[in-house]
């Protein structure tokens, strides 16, 4: 069993960790199989304590693994089994897997198959899929949630379900709604979907001068627009070494094809940025997967199975936002001015469209669908914490998101799950009634909040799953 210590100390936002509201739990367990989940949960229901599930431990406010009243871990590091059918195109793939691993195991049995998730290897299946999930493939094949086709989990009751016996309501909330709200998933089944042998990549800085803000502005004309296997990312960040402190944009991009087709395509739909075939190359797609997460050229694709040296793990703060309608270009030279003003600050924009237009709003419970233009993630890092750091990074982040409000999605200003934010509103006690959650529940998910408040009551009536966000009873 590990250390409380040693477990909160690997978070990945390390700023959870020093949270003062949370108890240390009674225990954490580490299941070896369901019946010890099952176990767990009979045995944290008997004892009047509350469950806190974790799979890679990434959640963004620390849900996996605090709570205010006394508590217990489910903690899925030992499973982690991966099962890959090239025959089927499908995979087994148990919630304490990693992204990473998870694509490992496909690019050993296949160069032509992969799954369009999240870009961190080190991200957990458990949490990320049953919250969307999505990465550098989304504008071709959707979320992660889109492509699961079947799933195990046990409810409140001790009972082990699948996609037949959990039925279709329960089957579609865990897709999107997060599982945390409905039981303990142990595994997914998923389609993996085709990629072709040969991909192509590039990472494009421009400096955000008068000119530089044209083009970002520009890309919000085009990126959701072009052809689905084209998905160009916008990173806003600012840059500070011994010749340089500016604001920049990366233009971080991954075209499911290669350098001869990317450049006319480019040359035709966004010649504004410029893209010469010096600035591709072309891998494979696990390669690809590698080169977005921040991994050297040559570098062994084992790198993808371990997370010791993690180089995401860090203080944070962050918010989200859905963009409906292009950002007027000042926005963006105000945005810049802001960005001076602190060190670790990022402005991450993905692009949506295709596939993801093509999905209804309540296919599963993750709404932001046709309409959207791209997502924003504003995150805030810092390097040495304490209370006085914390406040003021915290408070410069929610400054900008309330710059931001005019120029983003509204009624709700809606919020990505997987990008999690308290600041949104939160359950104040166990009984939080539909309508008092309705606050921070139809952001994340609009009018689906009402089908999953309703899934809720029938698979878990005493609300045994809770925490700070979960669904409440309709
Ligand atoms: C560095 C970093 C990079 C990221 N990159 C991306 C990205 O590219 N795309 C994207 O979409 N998101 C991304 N995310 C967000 C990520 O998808 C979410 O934080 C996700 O919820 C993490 O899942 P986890 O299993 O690692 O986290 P955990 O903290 O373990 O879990 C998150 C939530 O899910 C619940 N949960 C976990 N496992 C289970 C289970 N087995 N059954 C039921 N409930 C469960 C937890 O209780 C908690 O509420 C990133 C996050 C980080 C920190």
């Amino acid at each position: 069993m590990p250390m409380y210590s040693s477990l909160v100390s690997s978070q990945h936002n390390p700023r959870c960790s020093n949270s003062t509201a949370s108890k240390r739990p009674v225990g954490i367990v580490t299941p070896e199989n369901e019946a010890e989940i099952r176990a767990t949960i009979l045995c944290s229901r008997e004892q009047g304590l509350q469950v806190r599930i974790r799979s890679g431990g990434h959640d963004y406010e620390g849900l996996s693994y605090l709570c205010k009243t006394p508590f217990i871990i489910i903690d899925m590091r030992n499973l982690r089994s991966i099962t890959i059918d090239i025959k089927h195109e499908t995979a087994w793939v148990q919630s304490g897997a990693t992204l990473g691993e998870l694509y490992y195991h496909i690019a050993k049995k296949s160069q032509t198959h992969g799954f369009p998730a999240g870009i961190c290897p080190s991200v957990g299946v458990g949490g990320h899929f049953s919250g969307g999930g999505f990465g550098a493939m989304v504008r071709k094949y959707g979320l992660a949630a889109d492509h699961i086709i079947d799933a195990y989990l046990i409810d409140a009751k001790g009972r082990l379900v699948d996609r037949e016996t959990m039925g279709e309501d329960l089957f579609w909330a865990i897709r999107g709604g997060g599982g945390a709200s409905f039981g303990v998933i142990v595994s997914w089944k998923i389609k993996l979907v085709r990629v072709p042998p040969k991909v192509t990549v590039f990472n494009v800085h421009r400096s955000m001068d008068r000119q530089n803000t044209e083009i970002v502005h520009r890309w919000q004309h085009v990126a959701h627009k072009v052809q689905n296997e084209l998905f160009i990312r916008v990173i806003i960040q600012y840059i500070h070494d011994d010749k340089n402190t500016s604001v920049q944009a990366l233009f971080n991009s991954l075209f499911l094809g290669e350098v001869k087709d990317l450049i006319p395509l480019m040359d035709k739909s966004f010649p504004e940025l410029g893209l010469e075939p010096e600035d591709c190359t072309e891998m494979s797609w696990i390669e690809s997967v590698l080169y977005f997460a921040g991994f050297t050229s040559g570098e062994p694709l084992e790198v993808l199975l371990g997370n010791e040296t993690d180089p995401y793990v860090s203080y944070f703060k962050a918010k989200s936002d859905f963009v409906t309608k292009t950002i007027p270009k000042h926005v963006f030279e105000r945005i810049r001015k802001k960005f001076l003003q602190q060190k670790l600050v990022f402005l991450i924009m993905d692009p949506y469209g295709g596939r993801m237009s093509e999905i209804p709003e309540s296919r599963i419970p993750f709404p932001h669908r046709e309409g959207n233009l791209y997502n924003i993630q504003y995150l805030v890092k810092w390097e040495v914490n304490g209370v006085w750091a914390s406040k003021e990074h915290i408070h410069w982040l929610r400054a900008l998101y309330r710059y931001m409000e005019p120029y983003v999605s509204k009624h709700p200003r809606s919020a990505y799950l997987n990008y999690r934010d308290l600041d949104l509103g939160t359950n104040l006690h166990a009984n939080t009634t539909y309508s008092e959650a309705r606050k921070w529940g139809e952001k994340y998910f609009k009018g689906n909040f009402k089908r999953l408040a309703q899934v809720k009551r029938s698979v878990d009536p005493y609300n045994f799953f809770r925490n700070e966000q979960s669904i409440p009873l309709y």
